[in-house]
Parts: C-alpha cells; structure tokens; sequence
C-alpha cells in the first residue's frame, strides 16, 4: 500500500471534512466525476449519457450514516431518484450502500428501509443494485439480500475479487445479476489478496465463471487489459450481448465508454450525485492518484 493511497483513504474516512463538504457545493474538482447535487441535475447528466445509447447506475452519494434520521432521509431520497427515474423515463437504475439504509444502525430497521425501497423500484420495473463496502458490511448486506430476493427478483448484488471468499460467494449467488469489481476497500491480509497479480487473476476468473453460469454480469472496471480479455472471451464462448454489460464510473475514460457502446456492448455508467460528495471524491484519488492530474487539468482548462 503506498503512501498517497493510504492518504487519500485517510481524508475520505474523515467526518469532520465529510461534513463541512455539505456546505461548499461541489469544489476541488469533485463536478468531473460527480454529476451534480440535485436529482435536476442528476436527471440533465443521464439524459445526456442516454442520448449516447449509454444507461445509468444512479448512486445518491451517502456516508457515514449512524442514526436512524440520517438513513430515513437517505430513504426518501432514493425514493425521489425511483420516481425520477420513472417520471423521465431514464435508461437507469440504483446503487445503494446498505450502510446509508441503517446497517450501522440496526439490521432490521436496514432491511425495512430496504425492503420498502426494492418494493417501490419493483412496482416500477426498475432494477436497485445493492453496493458491496467493506469486510464487516458483508455478510449483513448479502443476508438481507436474500431475504428480499424471496419476494423480488429486481435485487442484485457486487462481488469484490479481493476476498478469499469470492468464489464461494459468486457459485452461491450465479443466479442474481451480479456487477464484478476489483474491490476498493483497504482489506486485511487474512481475508484477502493483496497484490494486484492476485487480484487480477482471482478477477477473470470471477467473471468468466459468471459469464458461462450465471444470470446477467456487469463487469466494473476500467482497465483495458480485462475489457480486451472479455471481448475475446465472449466471442470465443458464444455469448451474446445482451448477456452482459461493462460499467465506468462518471467521468472516467469518458473515450472508451462511447467506443464500448459503439461497438454494440453494453454499457452503463455509474453517476454518483448529491451532498455527501467528499467520501467518494476521496476514494478515487485513493485508487489512482493520477486521477488527480486530470481533475487538476479539468479545473483550469475552462
Ligand atoms: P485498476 O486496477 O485501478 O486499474 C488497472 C489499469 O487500468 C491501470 O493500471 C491503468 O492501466 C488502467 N486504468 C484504470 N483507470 C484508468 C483511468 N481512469 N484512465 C486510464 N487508465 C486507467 N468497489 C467496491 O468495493 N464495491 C462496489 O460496489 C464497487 N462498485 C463499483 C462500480 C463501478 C461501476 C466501478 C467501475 C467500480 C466499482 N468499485 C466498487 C471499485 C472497484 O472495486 C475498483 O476499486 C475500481 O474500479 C478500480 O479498479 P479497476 O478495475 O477500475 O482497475
């Protein structure tokens, strides 16, 4: 782990500066990667990716919640994004982190907020995707996942390569629609690899496997090395398109998202918005400081 990781990690855990963010409006560069803090703005931004035959995963950015206003608020507002959805008939979904529902607060209180959230989205026939955090946020998130996936079917779920258990949990869960990511927390050696030659290979597999097994997959990355990989893969394997999807987080290799689509794939892109920017604005300097050259280059070439 190198230093500037560990530092941008730091600033993200920090509530003070997490709160004080509320009140600036989006600063340091945060409007490339972050799609506004109002649904109307959110709204402009996909419609805009939609017009490009690309679809949206909508994330109303939270953090640290610890109480049950906090989470009941985050609640309404992710109502408010279903009904924009509908209302605008976007091309999008949902991305929530069970934790901005009330984990940390209570494990029921968490799955009602929940459950009334994936039975809302269902009435509308739109799909909410449950983000996957750290280690401690595991096994609650994937349980409370099952349980509603016994009355919904418009539910799935992440699966982070990192963990040891990933296999496990990709065979156990081959019939959700599952997204496949590298894993963006700092884990502990004893739950999961750390280098990145671990973490690749543990990654293509994870994919492949839910390619020829499972039900639809979103592979979530940006590097080019496993997006050429699955192209070769899918057209080797006879999967069809419709099969699958690539996901790019906002205002990432913004080229290779529209040549993607061009292509004929697949592809969705996940647009974080709202107040609770900070966090997540810390987290993706954290994975690639260079990140940090274009959002510098993106604040003064106006
Ligand atoms: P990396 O391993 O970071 O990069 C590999 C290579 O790709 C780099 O060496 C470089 O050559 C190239 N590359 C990468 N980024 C760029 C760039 N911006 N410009 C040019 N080249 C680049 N994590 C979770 O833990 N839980 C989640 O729920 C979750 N959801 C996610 C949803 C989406 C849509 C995405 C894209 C990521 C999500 N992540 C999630 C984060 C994920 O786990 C990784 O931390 C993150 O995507 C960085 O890994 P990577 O696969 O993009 O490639």
């Amino acid at each position: 782990m190198n230093v500037t990781k560990d530092f941008f990690m730091m600033l993200s855990q920090n509530r003070m500066l997490n709160g004080a963010a509320k009140r600036w409006g989006l600063k340091l560069g945060a409007q490339s990667v972050v799609a506004g803090t109002t649904v109307e703005e959110m709204v402009q931004s996909i419609r805009k990716l939609n017009a490009i035959g690309i679809s949206a995963t909508i994330d109303n950015l939270g953090e640290f919640v610890f109480d049950k206003n906090e989470a009941l608020q985050a609640k309404t507002q992710i109502l408010a994004v279903i009904e924009a959805i509908h209302e605008h008939e976007l091309d999008a979904h949902i991305s929530l982190k069970p934790t901005q529902l009330g984990l940390d607060v209570d494990y029921d209180f968490c799955l009602e907020n929940l459950r009334e959230i994936v039975s809302v989205a269902h009435q509308h026939s739109i799909f909410v995707n449950f983000d996957m955090e750290d280690h401690a946020h595991l096994q609650p998130s994937f349980d409370i996942l099952e349980e509603l996936h016994k009355d919904y079917d418009n539910i799935g779920t992440v699966i982070q390569a990192y963990f040891f258990r990933a296999e496990e949990d990709i065979q156990k869960y081959k019939n959700y629609r599952l997204r496949i990511v590298k894993g963006a927390y700092k884990e502990p050696e004893n739950l999961a690899y750390q280098t990145k030659e671990d973490i690749d290979a543990n990654y293509i597999k994870l994919i492949e496997y839910h390619l020829l097994n499972g039900a639809f997959t979103s592979i979530a990355t940006h590097d080019h090395h496993v997006i050429n990989h699955v192209k070769k893969f899918v057209k080797e394997h006879g999967i069809p398109n419709d099969k699958f999807e690539f996901q790019m987080l906002y205002g990432f290799r913004k080229d290779m998202q529209l040549q993607l689509t061009r292509e004929g794939y697949n592809f969705c892109t996940y647009v974080p918005f709202g107040i609770d920017w900070y966090g997540y604005f810390m987290r993706r300097l954290a994975e690639r400081p260079q990140n940090l050259n274009l959002i510098v280059k993106q604040t003064f070439n106006k």
